[in-house]
């Protein structure tokens, strides 16, 4: 296909905004998705994504869609529909995305107006140069205004209101006219013929049957079946066994090129032979300079991973690898905890994708996980000069510390301008700084800060939705380290640590993590022959303490005398409850009390 009849575009939107219903209809009115097979979400495949209603990976589709001009001729174009995942996890996959694309859809509720990432995807559809579609969905509920909303995402964008196009996913209203104006209103791609093959990879996906299989947009020159293609970021060339567009299904065909998308298949096996953001070339005539923009994902948030049942430890070391060639962010290393036994350290990109990732272990593979509590990475600078990068609490150095660096994010909150003292109050208590704040009408406000990631990563989201009765949203991203007054709070039974429990936090807030966990425990914990003091502690200095009291002789008698069977059966109940003891030092903990423990209240 020339590139003057081709439109490369996404949909971008707040989550729930109705992203994949829209995608859906269009699929359906260009004829693409018959008419019985469809069904709702077509484009996400995941059934983790199903079932949460979100799109984790992106898709590509190709759609043909026929205009007619002023003097009745059709003229058959092609549009590429980008699905672009919804998730802060996934801003760096979103953004390669919308770099795949000309023009983006920008899509509102008509019933719920701009939201945090409506404006975090339009900015990064506005780094990119898309030219934007601005467009209200859902104008068939009832509660819909869709004159109030098309003024607010006019003055957003600077466009008029008759401007904004409103559309119905659900019912198709609107869905024909917007199809017809995303090919006269949206760019052409344009590029180098003759210059040498450039493609960007904008996803990435493990195929059981087919290995990995590669979605690219073509830049420059093209990609045909028989060439070998080569990677530019690790110069390592590949067999090209198979290439092709998805419509909805794959098509082989003869070659992509300038503004095509579609897919590629070399027999790799390992996502990370493909990495997204990287510039595919023809290994022959190769170009020399990589398209912008390749980032290595970077690991956000660790956790430990422990298998409940010790002897699933092979379990989850294969299960972890196998899911490693789906999965390009993951990171993991074995680690060994006193408390938990055998597990692994495991980097997310965040906490959806830690959610995730535990979700598809315990399913595929018949896992029963426990996590430890999660933790951002920390840097900490010694006092000799040495520089220690912690991702575990328990290898927080005990050394003279000079400094300890943590990652801060820029955080966009948009609420009903009733709630700002309260957002205030929140972030102030999460050590965030106020760094502006506009009216985006009079009563809708956007309010810009910074914060520690340690401090929103985890609950912030929840208690700034309950804080605001729901109607606020956030988005943030990665704004570099700064320096904090952070410690390491340990928790102790009976003078020994429990490394599971070990915690960094802020100076301020040590005190009461400690108290909270020290109470915990002392609920969790039976009681044991000798009294067992739990201490929580910064270094050598104590600042929390519960004490576990010893078993009352008379309770203990109890267990002895009766009839002889009885007495059997409570042997053998104690033997297999022994098993899933732990030791730490001399008291014994069930493992249950520290799942408790750990498990979020
Ligand atoms: P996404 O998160 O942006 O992909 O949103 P979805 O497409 O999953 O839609 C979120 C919810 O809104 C679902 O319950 C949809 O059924 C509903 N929805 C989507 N589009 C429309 C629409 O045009 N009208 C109505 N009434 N509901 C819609
Ligand atoms: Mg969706």
């Amino acid at each position: 296909t020339p590139p003057e009849l081709i439109r490369n575009f996404c949909i971008i939107a707040h989550i729930d905004h109705g992203k994949s219903t829209l995608a859906d209809r269009m699929l359906q009115e260009t004829g693409v998705v018959e008419q019985r097979l469809m069904r709702a979400q077509y484009l996400d495949r995941m059934d983790i994504e199903r079932e949460r209603g979100i799109t984790i990976k992106s898709q590509a589709v190709r759609l043909p869609w026929a205009v007619v001009d002023e003097d009745g001729r059709e003229t058959a174009h092609i549009l590429n529909m980008i699905d672009t995942p919804g998730h802060v996890d996934f801003t760096y996959e979103v953004s390669r995305s919308l770099a795949a694309c000309e023009g983006a859809v920008l899509l509102v509720d008509a019933a719920q107006g701009i939201e945090a990432q409506t404006l975090a995807n339009l900015y990064l559809a506005m780094e990119n140069d898309l030219a934007i579609i601005p467009v209200l969905n859902k104008i068939d509920l009832p509660a819909a205004q869709p004159e109030k909303y098309a003024e607010e995402l006019a003055g957003l964008i600077g466009c008029a209101p008759e401007d904004v196009m409103r559309v119905s996913g659900k019912t198709g209203e609107g869905v024909i006219e917007l199809l017809d104006t995303i090919v006269r209103t949206l760019p052409a791609p344009t590029g180098n013929a003759d210059a040498p093959a450039r493609a960007m990879i904008f996803d990435s996906v493990y195929d059981t049957y087919r290995g990995v299989v590669t979605y690219v947009r073509v830049i420059d020159g093209n990609l045909t079946p028989r060439e070998k293609i080569a990677m530019m970021s690790t110069k390592a060339t590949h067999e090209l066994l198979e290439i092709g567009v998805i419509s909805p299904d794959p098509v082989p065909s003869k070659g992509l090129g300038i503004g095509e998308v579609g897919y590629l298949i070399t027999g790799v096996k390992d996502v990370r032979q493909s990495r997204v953001g990287d510039t595919v070339t023809t290994a022959t005539k190769p170009a020399t300079e990589a398209l912008g923009g390749y980032k290595d994902p970077r690991p956000m948030v660790f956790s430990g991973l422990y298998p409940i049942d010790g002897s699933d430890y092979p379990v989850l070391r294969d299960a972890l690898d196998r899911l490693k060639l789906n999965d390009a962010a993951l990171v993991y290393e074995p680690e060994t905890s006193a408390a938990l036994g055998f597990g692994f350290r495991v980097g997310f990109l965040g906490m959806l994708h830690l959610e995730i990732v535990r979700e598809r272990l315990e399913r595929e593979h018949d896992l029963d996980l426990i996590s430890t509590l999660p933790n951002v990475v920390y840097e900490v600078q010694l006092d000799d000069g040495t520089q220690v990068e912690v991702t575990n609490p328990s290898e927080f150095p005990g050394g003279k510390i000079a400094s300890v660096t943590e990652p801060v994010v820029r955080a966009t909150i948009l609420a009903p301008s009733d709630f700002i003292g309260t957002i205030m109050e929140l972030c102030q208590s999460r050590r965030g700084t106020l760094r502006g704040m506009d009216y985006l009408s009079p009563e809708r406000v956007e309010m810009r800060y910074t914060l520690p990631l340690a401090e929103i990563v985890f609950d912030f989201f929840d208690m700034l939705k309950s804080r605001t009765k729901g109607y606020a949203s956030l988005d943030y991203e990665p704004d570099g380290e700064q320096e904090a007054d952070l410690v390491k709070v340990d928790i102790l039974l009976q003078g020994d640590t429990v490394d599971a429990f070990s915690s960094i936090v802020h100076r301020d807030k040590a005190y009461p993590y400690g108290v909270m966990m020290a109470g915990k425990l002392k609920d969790l914990i039976p009681r044991q022959q000798f009294e067992v003091p739990i201490q929580a502690a910064i270094g050598a200095r104590v600042i929390a303490r519960e004490t576990i009291r010893a078993i009352r002789k008379d309770v203990l008698a109890k267990c002895y005398g009766g009839d002889i069977s009885r007495k059997r059966k409570l042997l053998e109940k104690q033997k297999e409850g022994k098993k899933r003891m732990k030791m730490v030092g001399s008291v014994e903990v069930p493992q249950e009390a520290f799942i408790a423990a750990l498990s979020q209240d």
